[in-house]
């Protein structure tokens, strides 16, 4: 790896100007990847220039500087082609007229717009006339910058250092030639200095390729080394689905049978099943798992199930028994958390190693128990998009076997990041919620409507229906303008609905508060729960039918959706209402948030307008890290999907590849974090 000071003009002084971007070596700089760029490419003669953004050839016919007041210098140059004539202006570059060499021409790109009256162009960007311009007359790339390292600077370096860029090739011939990519030298050579659009497109395709081709790898490798595990198979009995479908008392969805057809199949298999079921909130996650569940207790094996908290747990042990009762089975339910007393919790332990207790119910913290499962055929995860590979390590320490992996969420992931970013995950949606179900109407309401919109809720709450507040704060912050839980829920419960029981539910409480707080509220016993986004996972208040949202811009659209099922999960009309900041037009986001109810649309938008990063950030420790691609583009991810199934089925030795083996190693350890 060279060094950046080889190149000619990079001293000492730039270099550590260079490191401040993170690049020291030129191997960092030619993959420094422009911000944007600047047309430029388009030479007009100066007699048809148009105001905007515009290149020229043009000879300087006269060149003066002077002070003006207050020690600012001005340069003026008039230049002229056989079209016309204009002018030129410089401010505070008093070497600028001696560095210009009259009568012959350059190309001159710069903002053509009218100041003090006449056309001109203030700071243009000149260059010699010559075959490979770098600033002008071209395709001009913008990079990040910092403080006494220009763009303009950059480009030099980068000139040189892609002239010594030796010619290589990052992937497999086969694989370039196969999908017609561009080769990799010619791509980064592009990346930077564009012929035209369509070379800067296909350098974009290839470098994205690489980057998505990456991260499928890295769950390729993930998937195969999973599948090589053994577990236990567990037959599909298709008499006792059927009888437990017709206990149920509703009819099962196409989308949901399908879906449990599928992790019917994968759990007759000896290799472990991992499988990521989504749908939409409300869609009816449950049951499939219970079906699942039934399967594995029919043969006398163990489930465990994991809930992201301890309300959520007790309430899927109670509504897995419930819907286990009419095969006789709900008394193999158990739960098994932090909040039970010592001697229901040794009581729990004793039923798991005798195996009275099929189907353990309790949170992550399971996985850290010191009690032994032998029997544990399968684990269903709730509202999480994967489990972790050292988790499943655990777990199979635990059992002597791997279980089959069924994790479930209701945060719709549009495909094709689910299919980079969980590729060693097999993917089932439910595509289609229970028939009945009312959309919820979702309202944008400005400060001026509030009292209106109180009206409504409270001949809600005169109904019998209970409120969801949702707010982003705990308490008031100086840091943070939005509405905090506490203050809302004092202007609510002493104000404007102080007829009204109005709990406060926040994560700074303890877990025995929270559940009693959640417990009152299941039970009626309040009429509205102010709270932050504790409550957006899986909670079932079924006779909540009005969910507001306190400074929703603080919330991403994949949680606003989220939060929004909390309502609307009985047959019954149910509404949602954002409480806007100002009167300001509502955001693009939130006008969509109000306009659709399609959880996969609102994610795919979301993608677009906040990239991955943004959205998933925060779950996926820095695995999105892409430069180049761009998610959303569907047959890039398939066609780089499809090449790493190729590469790895081929057997191919990913050491050989240097680059590529250094990208998966490191998304690999990304990915096994979480
Ligand atoms: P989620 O997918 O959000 O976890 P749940 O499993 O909690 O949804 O189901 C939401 C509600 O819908 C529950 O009250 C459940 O009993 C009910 N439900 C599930 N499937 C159906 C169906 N096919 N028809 C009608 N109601 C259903
Ligand atoms: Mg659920």
């Amino acid at each position: 790896m060279a060094d950046l000071q080889l190149l000619k003009g990079v001293g000492p002084k730039q270099a550590e100007l260079f490191a401040k971007l993170g690049l020291t070596t030129t191997q960092d700089l030619v993959q420094h990847w422009p911000r944007k760029y600047i047309d430029y490419s388009k030479i007009v003669p100066i007699g048809s220039l148009e105001p905007g953004l515009v290149t020229f050839v043009g000879s300087i016919q006269k060149v003066s500087g002077r002070y003006v007041r207050r020690g600012m210098h001005i340069t003026e140059a008039v230049v002229a082609d056989e079209t016309g004539s204009t002018r030129l202006t410089w401010f505070n570059q008093p070497y600028r007229a001696a560095s210009l060499t009259r009568d012959r021409p350059y190309y001159i790109s710069g903002e053509y717009k009218l100041a003090a009256g006449r056309f001109s162009l203030q700071n243009p960007v000149l260059e010699m006339l010559s075959e490979d311009s770098v600033n002008t007359a071209r395709i001009v790339p913008i990079y990040k910058e910092t403080s006494g390292l220009t763009s303009k600077q950059i480009r030099a370096a980068m000139t040189q250092a892609l002239q010594q860029l030796a010619h290589y090739e990052t992937l497999p011939a086969w694989l370039v030639k196969q999908y017609g990519l561009t080769e990799y030298t010619k791509a980064v050579k592009s990346m930077h200095f564009p012929e035209g659009e369509a070379d800067l497109a296909q350098a974009r395709h290839r470098l994205g390729f690489e980057e998505v081709f990456g991260l499928s790898l890295a769950s390729g490798y993930l998937r195969k080394q999973q599948r090589l595990q053994p577990a236990i198979k567990v037959p599909f009995q298709s008499d006792i689905a059927q009888k437990f479908a017709r206990s149920l008392p509703f009819t099962l969805t196409d989308a949901q049978k399908s879906v449990m057809w599928q992790i019917g199949k994968d759990m007759q298999l000896s290799q472990p099943m991992n499988r990521l079921v989504e749908g939409d909130v409300g869609a009816g996650k449950t049951v499939v798992a219970t079906m699942a569940i039934l399967m594995a207790v029919m043969q006398d094996l163990q489930v465990a199930v994991m809930a992201p908290t301890e309300i959520l747990a007790r309430q899927h042990a109670s509504t897995i028994a419930t819907l286990l009762k009419a095969v006789d089975l709900d008394n193999k339910v158990g739960l098994l958390v932090g909040g039970l007393r010592t001697p229901q919790k040794r009581a729990a332990r004793q039923a798991i190693l005798s195996g009275d207790m099929g189907v353990i119910v309790g949170t992550q913290a399971l996985i850290q128990d010191s009690v032994d499962m032998h029997k544990l055929a399968l684990v269903v995860i709730d509202e999480q998009h994967r489990f972790g590979v050292e988790q499943r390590k655990t777990l199979q320490k635990k059992a002597g076997h791997m279980p089959h992996v069924l994790s479930m969420t209701a945060t719709p992931i549009p495909r094709t990041l689910a299919l980079t970013l969980y590729g060693e995950l097999d993917v089932s949606v439910i595509t289609q919620k229970p028939i009945g179900r009312l959309p919820i109407k979702t309202n944008l309401v400005p400060p001026s409507d509030q009292p209106k919109m109180y009206a409504e809720v409270i001949t809600q709450l005169e109904q019998g229906r209970q409120a969801f507040v949702v707010c982003p704060l705990i308490a008031d912050s100086g840091a943070v303008d939005a509405v905090s839980a506490e203050s809302l829920h004092k202007k609510l419960s002493t104000s404007t609905l102080k007829e009204w029981r109005v709990g406060l539910l926040h994560g700074r409480l303890s877990a025995e508060e929270k559940q009693s707080i959640m417990q009152d509220f299941s039970d009626h016993k309040l009429d509205v729960l102010v709270a932050t986004s504790v409550i957006e996972v899986g909670v079932d208040v079924p006779n909540a039918s009005i969910l507001i949202v306190a400074s929703p811009e603080r919330f991403g659209l994949a949680q606003l959706h989220q939060l929004r099922g909390r309502v609307g999960r009985g047959n019954d009309q149910a509404y949602c209402y954002a409480l806007l900041k100002d009167a300001a037009k509502p955001s693009r986001r939130l006008q969509a948030f109000a306009s659709s109810h399609d959880g996969f649309k609102l994610s795919e938008l979301d993608l677009r307008l906040r990239g991955p990063g943004a959205i998933y950030g925060t779950l996926q420790h820095g695995a999105l890290d892409l430069r180049i691609a761009q998610l959303h583009d569907r047959e890039l991810v398939a066609a780089a999907q499809a090449a790493a199934r190729e590469f790895i089925d081929q057997d191919e030795d990913l050491l050989q590849y240097k680059q590529l083996a250094a990208t998966v190693a490191r998304l690999q350890t990304v990915t096994k974090l979480n």
